[in-house]
């Protein structure tokens, strides 16, 4: 008997969510919780909350809560990097950077052709190691989640080679990139644009973007509309279906683009993350909490 935790909109859903699973909010008391990413090797979340200028930990091993970094800079996408480093996206810092084995902090990429940055918000990182990121404004539109500035620059989609330093725009025709993912054998990127922030009727849509061998892409058609709120940050499951934030929950859609079901979180959802030793728990940044919801899908690391 699924609970209502589960909202069914097409029985393609019933086999990712399970009988008697309920979400479990494991943390309230954030402002706005975001940039969530697992840590496989110590079972451990850090995930952000933006105004609090905080970085939080939630240790799966004994359900601990911690500040695991404050201040820090008003940071909002994670990921972990293939060497198990953690990668930052800075609001405040309006840069990348990288946490490394001796506890330093690398700057990677802070200008592009001389301007500088917005204000990072996901990143996600491909097998060979490049980072893709999206730098919409909202870090510097006010004082609240950043260091309040006028933008040098538009807001762009890159792709970053911490080999060499290079940075390059990948796509530059979004009103406000937001979160993004590559699907499991890496040869599609998926962007989300949240526009409809800054623009009337503007975008509120996931677009598919085809990946080439060079690191161009090509394509970008929409790939689905959001029917409540907006999508922010997503994470792909190993099957391919996107499992997104939104105004009332994760909501789950195929590679065919089709709203199946969705889990319900009573907050709007900023992002979500896999973990757990199987990666079948969805870790969601819901506004002040933290939640968490068994299912049966597993989280991909993109091109193992
Ligand atoms: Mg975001």
């Amino acid at each position: 008997m699924l609970t209502d935790t589960f909202e069914v909109l097409d029985k393609r859903f019933t086999r990712y969510a399970m009988g008697n699973v309920h979400k479990e909010v494991l943390y309230t008391g954030c402002r706005w919780a975001e940039g969530p990413a697992y840590f496989p090797a110590g079972r451990y979340l850090v995930w952000s909350d933006i105004p609090n200028d905080r970085i939080m930990r939630y240790d799966e091993t004994d359900g601990g809560i911690s500040v695991f970094q404050q201040p820090c800079r008003n940071h909002n996408g994670h990921s972990v990097d293939r060497q198990g480093r953690l990668v930052s996206c800075e609001h405040r810092g309006r840069c990348i950077s990288r946490i490394e084995f001796d506890g330093t902090r690398t700057v990677l990429a802070s200008e592009y052709q001389g301007k500088r940055l917005n204000s990072p918000n996901d990143l996600v990182v491909k097998s060979d190691g490049t980072i893709w990121f999206t730098d919409p404004t909202y870090g510097i539109d006010s004082e609240y989640e950043g260091d309040k500035a006028e933008s040098e620059i538009g807001s762009h989609v890159y792709r970053l080679d911490p080999a060499d330093g290079s940075l390059e725009a990948v796509a530059t025709d979004f009103v406000k990139p937001n979160g993004l993912a590559f699907s499991p054998d890496e040869s599609k990127l998926y962007i989300v644009d949240t526009g409809a922030t800054h623009v009337e009727d503007g975008p509120r849509h996931i677009r598919v973007f085809d990946v080439g061998a060079d690191g161009k892409l090509s394509g970008g058609e929409v790939f689905v509309t959001c029917t409540v709120g907006l999508f922010d940050g997503f994470r792909i499951d190993t099957q391919g279906n996107i499992w997104t934030s939104a105004g009332d929950g994760v909501h789950c859609i195929t590679p065919e683009g089709d709203l199946i079901g969705k889990i319900l979180t009573g907050e709007v959802v900023a992002n979500v993350e896999f973990g757990g030793i199987k990666r079948n728990r969805l870790y969601i940044c819901a506004t002040t909490s933290l939640q968490a919801v068994y299912l049966n899908a597993r989280g991909c690391v993109s091109g193992a």
